[in-house]
């Protein structure tokens, strides 16, 4: 199916997929905190199931709220407040949790941060998750400091990378990401592939009137590469709350300016990532756009978030969090801890509300909640 009507391409896309959950109406408030333990308490018994029946077999770890780059959509301001040491979690707590998660039926672990890369021995961490047996482990970087680590990270475990990219212009690249180069990057693709670790994904944010342009241009690098290029909608989760609706490039019309190129034909459903998949109509490659704001897909969510502090979100857009880290600290057991990972999930909401009048952006940014 050609994808001249974006409408036609996302409302047919995912036939078999869990039935919609309304979004909710649920404005931020500030500081609320879930409920110290609304789910019964279950031992270290699993699946995590939520009010509305998702199943949570996903969890993504940020490994540090620091970054290398400044990209204009996360770390807008030069100058950041990163999180002192301390109050990171170490490699042995976020293993511990990951144990825990994986008796409760977590199968899927995606690295995160900020850059996951700039916390020092990293491998170390892959190595203690991928000993605790997830089918899934991987990582979510700017690729900056990925090609001497791509072997070693494959060594340790790690199954996949997804790289982020927002340009195939050395100038604009550098205009986006503010610091690092295009050309360092593309060499950590085909290190990472050299690796193993594959199928790559490259991570797109598309921005009205500053990238918004080379659409096509990814469109034909995902044919030639064979890498799967996902167009993700800017967010309001920049850490200088500059997110404005006017920049954001709805995933259906850069479904629409590449479907009228190359005919795509939707794959269905949502992979284990949120993107709604769309192989190219003549077998050459794939694309996936994460709608986040204009096509929610919080029916079908199915992930935790841990923070580098140690606290459970049970969605990137709200503030309620629970801290995992202060109950280990605290001398609590698996139990307590798995206790906290339910108390999450149960307490989760229906949607995001981006959309409703009274959402207000969450206080912590992208790069502090793990993206
Ligand atoms: N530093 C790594 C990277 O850039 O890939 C991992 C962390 S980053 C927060 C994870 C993903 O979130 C990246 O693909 C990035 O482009 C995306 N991202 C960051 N801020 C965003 C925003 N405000 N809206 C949409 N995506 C965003
Ligand atoms: Fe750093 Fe990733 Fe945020 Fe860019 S998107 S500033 S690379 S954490």
């Amino acid at each position: 199916m050609a994808l001249s009507d974006p409408r036609v391409a996302f409302g047919d896309a995912s036939p078999g997929g869990p039935a919609p959950v309304a979004v909710s109406v649920r404005p931020h408030p500030g500081a609320a905190a879930v409920p110290a333990a609304p789910a019964p308490a279950g031992g270290l018994e699993g699946p995590l199931v939520d009010r509305y029946g998702r199943v949570h077999d996903d969890l993504r770890i940020s490994v540090t709220d620091r970054c290398n780059l400044r990209c204009v959509y996360c770390m807008p301001e030069e100058d950041m407040t990163f999180l002192p040491r301390a109050e990171l979690l170490s490699f042995e707590e976020i293993a511990r949790l990951g144990r825990v998660a994986r008796a409760l039926g977590v199968t899927s672990v995606r690295l995160t941060g900020g850059e996951p890369l700039v916390r020092r021995n990293l491998v170390d961490l892959v190595a203690l998750l991928a000993g605790i047996g997830f089918a899934d482990l991987s990582l979510t970087t700017n690729a900056t400091l990925l090609a001497p680590l791509a072997r070693p990270l494959a060594e340790a475990g790690l199954t996949r990378v997804n790289v982020s990219c927002d340009s195939l212009r050395p100038e604009r690249f550098a205009a986006i990401r503010r610091r690092g180069d295009l050309a360092t990057v593309l060499g950590a693709m085909d290190a990472a592939e050299a690796a193993g670790l594959a199928p790559l994904k490259v991570n797109v944010v598309v921005l009205r009137g500053e990238n918004d342009d080379e659409v096509l241009d990814f469109a034909r690098f995902a044919r030639e590469t064979g890498r799967v290029v996902r167009f993700i909608e800017f967010m309001p989760l920049d850490a200088g709350g500059h997110w404005e609706r006017d920049r954001l490039v709805p995933g259906a019309e850069v479904a629409a300016t590449i479907g009228a190129h190359f005919p795509l034909v939707p794959l269905g459903g949502h992979d284990a990532a949120p993107a709604e998949r769309f192989a190219f109509a003549d077998g050459r490659g794939e694309v996936g756009f994460i709608s986040s704001v204009t096509q929610p897909f919080c029916g079908a969510c199915n992930r935790l978030r841990l923070t580098a502090d140690g606290a459970i979100r049970n969605c990137l857009f709200s503030d309620d969090e629970l801290s995992v880290r202060d109950v280990m600290r605290a001398g609590g057991s698996d139990e307590a801890v798995a206790d906290v990972l339910r108390a999450a999930v149960g307490a989760k909401h229906p949607g995001h509300a981006i959309n409703e009048p009274g959402f207000l952006a969450p206080r912590r940014s992208m790069s502090m909640i793990g993206g």
